[in-house]
């Protein structure tokens, strides 16, 4: 039977609740045991995808083309588990799929519920996870202990613990331990509260992860085991693990919270490796060299607009032991301040994915200086999209090329809306999304850096390089090194005459691990560093 842990958090957000959950997969995992991993979000929006980043962070894509909370790229990161569709749920998908049944008359006459028929739903959705390949599955429940929003979650994770055993069932609750400086005092008190309102909704948890900046004391512990009724070994401090977050696993390892898990869900373990993980982390700690990577966007004000990008740059730096700076850069700032106060010293260009206009012509600016100045350049999805526009303008000398994203009447269409979406008109999941094959051409520095013919990337985009200017690019020195199977799409771009420069119309920063770098960024580093 599948044993399942609920990770709850409390008195604040943003204390780390999908890295928590990540590293205990992580764990479990080194200890030879299957685990997969999930979240549930209590906003109502059907899936994050229509959201802006500024609201939300990264959208992450799964293979199966789910649009998802960044919670699930720190699962895949930290663990070989695949996330999909059944990885994220939110309030909305779930009265969603509820008042669907409801329309098709399958509560047969009841009067529809929060409890049960939502409850239900919920537990259903963490039951898909369920079966031979889930040892273990770890349910986040996003917000914190209080919200009226997250109320159906907890009472569905109460229900969860009450039907199958509490032998099967176990709750982590990560909080916050504030120091208050004028007091020079470490206090429990909002832990105390937190704890409190599980309680009351039916929930003692076995574990306190404790967020803090100072260390706890044995007094301190003892003071939350006794008000939390939680066991004093089951309080795990965590102090704050940055730059480093791929940390998060040893500190609590040390602190034996593997071991209390599966003594406490009686879960028989084969093994016990993390060295993999420690040879990735000295590498991480001790690099030999350095580059700094300009990241020109427009999300790039909020923290985790571009998570997957930002963390695979450091796994392209893992795999040639050096350390990547990175130097985030407001494409705006490029318009208005000029190309080269903003770029000037960077060993390598990376622009990212994005929508809509803002900020676009200083995303072409930075790429025109990359490869006027034969900088190692990386474009990703839009960044492979401005590649060609900045490619049209400059060398084609095609003016006023563009995508008919940004101008519709453009009279050099370079960038266009794919076939398949011209009769697209709901936004929420209707975009090119998930793995798509795609096949690449000998002697690239594509192939060379994944060195095989084919491979699988995930997209997420309506616009796609427009073919009728294939001819002029070739003869002007681009190459098209990728292409979807039936050579329709152009999937990856580079140029013939310069150290480094390649474009993607996926998105291979959901594929990077720490412990298995994507390629592409591997080799985008290693020329960082020798140009
Ligand atoms: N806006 C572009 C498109 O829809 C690029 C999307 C992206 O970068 N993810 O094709």
């Amino acid at each position: 039977m599948t044993k399942h842990i609920f990770v709850t958090g409390g008195v604040v957000s943003s204390l780390g609740k999908g890295l928590n959950s990540a590293s205990i997969g992580m764990l479990l995992e080194s200890r030879g045991l299957k685990v997969r991993l999930q979240k549930f979000d209590p906003y109502i929006n059907v899936d994050p995808g229509t959201m802006s980043p500024y609201e939300h962070g990264e959208v992450y894509v799964t293979d199966d083309g789910a649009e998802t909370d960044l919670d699930l790229g720190h699962y895949e990161r930290f663990t070989n588990t695949a996330t999909n569709r059944y990885c994220n749920f939110t309030t909305g998908s779930i009265y969603h799929a509820v008042i669907m049944k409801e329309r098709k008359g399958e509560y047969l006459g009841k009067t529809v519920q929060v409890i049960p028929h939502i409850t239900s739903e919920i537990i259903e959705c963490i039951q898909r996870l369920d079966g031979p390949d889930a040892d273990v599955v770890i349910s986040e429940i996003g917000g914190i202990v209080g919200d009226i929003e997250n109320q159906p979650f907890l009472e569905a994770i109460r229900q969860f613990g009450q039907k199958f055993g509490r032998e099967n069932v176990l709750y982590i609750h990560l909080t916050l331990i504030p120091f208050l400086s004028a007091a020079a005092e470490i206090k429990t008190k909002p832990t105390q509260h937190s704890v409190g309102m599980l309680r009351q909704a039916g929930i003692q948890p076995d574990i306190l992860i404790c967020r803090t900046e100072k260390h706890i004391s044995e007094e301190v512990k003892e003071k939350l085991s006794l008000f939390c009724n939680v066991d004093k070994n089951a309080i795990i401090e965590e102090k704050d693990v940055k730059p480093y977050l791929y940390e998060i696993p040893l500190i609590l390892v040390e602190q034996g919270l593997d071991k209390l898990i599966i003594q406490k869900l009686r879960l028989k373990t084969n093994g016990d490796s993390i060295g993999k993980w420690l040879s990735m982390l000295e590498i991480l700690k001790n690099p030999s060299e350095s580059t700094e990577i300009a990241i020109v966007g427009k999300y790039i004000g909020h923290q985790s607009a571009y998570e997957s990008i930002y963390e695979s740059l450091i796994h392209g730096g893992i795999g040639n032991n050096a350390k990547v700076v990175g130097r985030r850069v407001e494409s705006e700032d490029i318009e208005k301040k000029g190309v080269k106060p903003c770029l000037c010293g960077a060993k390598g260009i990376l622009v990212p994915g994005g929508f809509g206009g803002r900020g676009v012509e200083g995303k072409i600016e930075a790429i025109r200086y990359a490869r006027e100045n034969k900088i190692p350049f990386f474009g990703i999805c839009l960044g492979m999209q401005c590649a060609a526009i900045e490619f049209a303008r400059n060398v084609c000398n095609l003016k006023g090329a563009n995508s008919t994203e940004f101008d519709i009447n453009t009279r050099h269409p370079v960038i266009s809306l794919l076939e398949e979406q011209r009769k697209i008109s709901s936004k929420g999941g209707t975009m090119r999304l998930g793995a798509q094959p795609c096949i690449l051409q000998a002697d690239t520095k594509a192939f060379k850096a994944y060195g095989r013919q084919a491979v699988s990337e995930r997209h997420r985009h309506r616009y796609e390089f427009n073919n009728e200017y294939k001819e002029m690019f070739l003869s002007k020195g681009m190459i098209f090194s990728g292409h979807s199977p039936n050579e329709q799409l152009v999937e990856i771009m580079e140029l013939k005459d310069h150290p480094w420069f390649v474009c993607v119309q996926f998105h291979p920063e959901f594929k990077s691990k720490p412990t298995s770098p994507h390629p592409l960024f591997k080799e985008f580093i290693k020329a960082s560093l020798t140009c």
